[in-house]
């Protein structure tokens, strides 16, 4: 047990816990940022696509009283749609840092300019600037 707890403390001291609490938080309110776009744009115009005017506000309300026997399959629908959207904008964005991240790494490689060169006489190391080797005295351009 006394095992376990340190496990746990190390786990939550590491900061996995702070980054998923983050997370988690971030995910709730975008979730609701998701179901809102879906309420207000996605599904009046499904409604308007498939009903004609027909005066709708949430996919709950096109979709929610539709069954096919006992099965309540609107809910389904709705609540896939809102998982397709969330999916595809959390998609978009991890994309997006992604290629901000190996953007980053790109530049820092490129500003790492060599400050050393190899002498062709002795093959040491030496500055960059150099013109006389300091290892076999030979000049280097
Ligand atoms: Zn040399």
């Amino acid at each position: 047990m006394k095992k376990f707890l340190n496990e746990f403390k190390e786990f939550a001291m590491k900061g996995n816990m702070i980054d998923m609490s983050i997370g988690v938080v971030i995910g709730a309110a975008f979730g609701k940022i998701v179901t809102g776009l879906t309420d207000c744009i996605i599904t009046p115009l499904i409604a308007l696509i498939i009903g004609g005017l027909f005066h709708v506000e949430t996919t709950d309300q096109l979709f929610g009283a539709l069954t096919v026997g006992p099965f309540p399959i609107g809910q389904l629908i709705s609540t896939i749609i809102d998982f397709l959207i969330t999916a595809i904008v959390l998609f978009i964005i991890v994309k997006g840092i992604n290629e901000l991240q190996s953007l980053g790494h790109h530049e820092a490689e490129e500003e790492a300019a060599p400050t050393t060169k190899i002498c062709p006489y002795c093959k040491s190391e030496i500055a960059i600037d150099a013109v006389k080797c300091p290892h076999c005295t030979s000049d280097v351009e």
